[in-house]
């Protein structure tokens, strides 16, 4: 990390945070968050750029309860994408000037890390102005479980075949008591982070990600945030950026209801001044819409607009293609919203 480009806050704790998440009026909880922001961003401009989700199939035998997008392996409506398939798809989003995509999909039993790296080289070339997160951390440790690959040797064959990216996606909430109660079969966090670390060593970039409304506790959304900025110390900033979410409930085995605007404007105030040592902190347009970009006044400062997810719009989520449109929401705010290309992947400076 360039200590430069992180001016020294006063680190908040558990037990901070939990004052502020209580306690603090909206007006003393967005103007720390505000002053947090201004550390790395100027307070009236925010950043985005346009993306796809492409979920490269829906075969997936995690069954998380929040999920409403998995099919179970031969079952009706099973797909997996082929190279033309997917092109298809970004042919529309680069009609829709984007310049990202992320492909997500599901546990596939039968996909082996060598079938997604070669998928993912065939499309690239195709696409060579376009930037690719290919697969979440999540999926990238059942891939490499198929496949009988330690985290380090699957990196190295994402790597050697032209994967610059994977995202910290497939995190929702990264403490062992939510996944027990909502995706046992998924993985634990220990592994989780494992698997992180060996991305990241491989020289691939990554992200972090959050996803909150469905039953978790204050303590577990503590949790999450406190073992994410430790493993931030530890991998000396290398996460570009954090994208916190929320939970859609629609045809969900979980079901419930989601979170108003308040609720997710206040928490991403709290990641904000918790998560000093992350420079972005995204606002999710894909599970907010407009309302999103109200969080740009609560610390957040980059978003992206999307095209795309079946995965969310399954559950509930709604896409749309009126682009000025959501950027005049952050325009109302007083912030002027700025295009951005993909970011660069942070390299680790040399100890000194
Ligand atoms: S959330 Fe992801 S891992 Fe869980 S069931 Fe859905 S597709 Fe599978």
């Amino acid at each position: 990390m360039n200590p430069a480009a992180f001016p020294p806050a006063r680190r908040i704790g558990r037990t901070e945070a939990a004052e502020l998440w209580h306690n603090a009026d909206d007006a003393e909880l967005q103007r720390l968050a505000a002053e947090a922001r201004a550390r790395f961003h100027r307070p009236d401009k925010a950043t985005w750029l346009t993306m796809a989700i492409v979920n490269t199939t829906n075969v997936c035998v995690a069954r998380c309860d929040y999920c409403a997008f998995y099919v179970l392996p031969n079952k009706p409506g099973a797909y997996a994408l082929d190279a033309d398939a997917i092109s298809a798809r970004l042919d529309a989003l680069v009609a829709l000037g984007g310049t990202l995509v992320g492909f997500n999909g599901g546990f596939h039993p039968k996909m082996r890390l060598i079938d997604y790296a070669r998928l993912f080289q065939t499309v690239r070339s195709r696409f060579p102005t376009l930037e690719f997160f290919e697969l979440t951390v999540a999926e990238f440790m059942y891939s490499c479980k198929v496949s009988r690959l330690s985290y380090a040797d699957g990196a190295a064959l994402l790597r050697d075949h032209g994967t610059r990216w994977v995202t910290g996606g497939g995190a929702e909430v990264l403490t062992d008591s939510f996944r027990m109660r909502h995706s046992p079969l998924k993985y634990t966090v220990d592994d989780y982070y494992d698997a992180q670390r060996a991305i990241l060593l491989a020289g691939l970039g990554s992200t972090a990600t959050m996803v909150i409304g469905f039953d978790e506790t204050l303590d577990e959304r503590l949790d999450h945030l406190e073992r994410l900025r430790d493993f931030q110390d530890e991998v000396g900033g290398l996460l570009p950026s954090f994208l916190c979410w929320t939970y859609k409930p629609t045809a969900t085995e979980l079901g419930g209801d989601e979170i108003d605007a308040r609720s997710y404007n206040r928490w991403l105030a709290i990641c904000r001044l918790y998560l000093d040592n992350f420079r972005h902190i995204r606002t999710s347009v894909l599970t907010r819409n407009a309302t999103a970009m109200e969080a740009l006044r609560w610390g957040a400062d980059d978003f992206d607009l999307p095209t795309e997810d079946e995965v969310t719009q399954k559950a509930g989520a709604t896409v749309s293609h009126d682009f000025e449109a959501l950027l005049d929401a952050a325009r109302a705010l007083g912030i002027t919203p700025q295009r951005r290309d993909p970011f660069s992947i942070p390299r680790l400076t040399a100890p000194a």
